[in-house]
C-alpha cells in the first residue's frame, strides 16, 4: 500500500529561498509573498520530499505520515 505523509510548513521561518520547490515541485510551491506553500492533501512518499524537508536552510518543513500521524521529519 501506498505510504501518504502530511507536508508543513512553518512560514513565520521559511526564508524563501526556493529549494524545496526546485527540489520536489510536485509538492511545493512558492506563494506570491515567495514563501513556500505545502500541499493541501497528503502525498505519496518520496526521496525527494524528504530531502526537500532535511535540506531545507530554514528547518521549516515537518513531515508526518498521513494515517498515525506518526513523525518522519521534525525540525
Ligand atoms: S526550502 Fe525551506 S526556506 Fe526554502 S522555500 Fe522551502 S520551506 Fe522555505
Amino acid at each position: 500500500m501506498t505510504e501518504l505523509w502530511t507536508v508543513e510548513v512553518d512560514t513565520s521561518v521559511c526564508v524563501g529561498s526556493g529549494l524545496c520547490a526546485a527540489n520536489a515541485p510536485e509538492c511545493f510551491s512558492l506563494d506570491t509573498s515567495g514563501r513556500a506553500r505545502p500541499p493541501e492533501a497528503p502525498v505519496v512518499a518520496a526521496d525527494e520530499v524528504l530531502e526537500a524537508a532535511e535540506n531545507c536552510p530554514a528547518t521549516a518543513i515537518t513531515l508526518r505520515k498521513a494515517t498515525g500521524g506518526e513523525e518522519i521529519f521534525v525540525p
